[in-house]
């Protein structure tokens, strides 16, 4: 069997931009990559995004980006400009093209279904297949998204809605989501955060034709794309083990209190890219601490006080949107922190750290 120097498994978002990354700086010219993923081919599964607050290598493949946002509690309603950090979509279906195109190119880099096709004792691995553990306590950021198509213009596409809370919480915490790609077309998200448990919260389809046509009052539309999808806001299992490193969410680089994943998993691969001669001996890349210490407050906050959270989260836009963004994509000051934390009610919070 085949030996490889690295191996990646799971070909998705953090394996494919590991990949690329290593590839376009040249770290794969005289190394052997075998990447280990079942899928039997790549078609658009997602829609990534997030604030632009670092380049990343993917511009090329940016569906749209917006520089206001609005967000709505029930008669309340706030813009709020990113125009520094504009909120990118990067399509997956043109982000998987760009890659696996790129890396047909280099004989270095082979493609299998199995680990089990090739021999790995001698080889360092990226794995970014996460070990979740099944616990009825643990909340997942759940959603079921539809892209419609409208016959008239209906959409303001210089804005996107990040969240609407002016719907049916069912006490636990759900939001809309709007992005408008054109005048036209649009990416409509109904969002849970919730434990799983309720399976009355996943009548996805009804909530959505409900919003569409009777808040948004859409009559006449087409899908032509749907997602559904579960991010856990926990950390995955997986043991350590020698020669092994996690990335993407098995390496933990989702924001518990977000669910953004997609620019800390580019961070990661710049990373890895840049300390790969010494791999073996490089320290794991990780969010920085203070922020799994107050997403795992905000979390308790979250599984206690569901039915407050729309106000929180609409009370953390009062900041200026510059310390919201970067508190939310991990680049806040501790001066940022702080003006947030000013926003919270104090006796909620206080009350889950003891
Ligand atoms: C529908 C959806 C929308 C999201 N939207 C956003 C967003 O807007 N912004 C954001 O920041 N984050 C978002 N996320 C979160 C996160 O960015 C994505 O989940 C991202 O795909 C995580 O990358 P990953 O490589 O860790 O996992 P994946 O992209 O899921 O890749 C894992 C890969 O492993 C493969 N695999 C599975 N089992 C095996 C096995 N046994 N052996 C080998 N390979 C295996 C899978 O086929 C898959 O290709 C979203 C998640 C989902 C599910």
């Amino acid at each position: 069997m085949k030996e490889f120097d690295y191996i990646i498994i799971g070909g998705g978002c953090a394996g494919l931009s590991l990949a690329y990354e290593l590839d376009i700086h040249q770290k794969l010219k005289d190394k052997t990559l075998a990447i280990i993923e079942p899928r039997d081919e790549y078609k658009k599964d997602k829609t990534w995004s997030f604030w632009r607050v670092t380049p990343h290598n993917f511009d090329d493949c940016i569906k749209k980006s917006w520089g206001t946002f609005t967000i709505n509690i029930p008669k309340n309603t706030k813009h709020v400009e990113c125009l520094n950090t504009p909120y990118q979509t990067i399509d997956s279906g043109l982000f998987y093209q760009k890659i696996i195109n790129k890396l047909k190119q280099n004989t270095n880099v082979n493609f299998f279904k199995s680990i089990r096709e090739i021999n790995t004792e001698n080889s360092f691995v990226f794995n970014s297949v996460s070990d979740l553990e099944e616990s009825k306590n643990n909340l997942w950021q759940h959603f079921s998204g539809i892209e419609i198509e409208t016959n008239k213009d209906f959409f303001d596409d210089e804005i996107f809605n990040l969240m609407d809370f002016d719907c049916d919480q069912k006490d636990n915490v759900h939001f809309f989501y709007t992005l408008p790609f054109s005048k036209t077309k649009a990416l409509i998200e109904t969002t849970w955060i919730s434990n799983l448990n309720d399976n009355s919260l996943k009548d996805y389809d009804k909530q959505l034709k409900n919003y569409i046509e009777n808040k948004l009052k859409i009559k006449n539309y087409k899908i032509n794309f749907k997602e559904t999808g579960a991010i856990p806001l926990f950390h995955p299992k997986n043991i350590k083990k020698l020669n092994q490193m996690e990335i993407g969410t098995a390496g933990n680089m989702t924001r518990l209190s977000t669910g953004y994943t997609f620019l800390n998993i580019q961070e990661q691969s710049r990373y890895i890219r840049e300390n790969i001669e010494n791999i073996t001996k490089t320290k794991i890349f990780s969010l920085d601490k203070k922020y799994q210490f107050l997403d795992n407050i905000f979390l308790k906050v979250l599984k206690n006080n569901p039915k407050k959270m729309a106000q929180i989260f609409y009370k953390m836009f009062n900041c200026p949107s510059n310390t919201v963004i970067n508190f939310l994509s991990n680049r806040s000051s501790i001066y940022e922190d702080i003006s947030i934390i000013s926003k919270m009610p104090k006796w909620i919070f206080l009350k889950q750290l003891f």
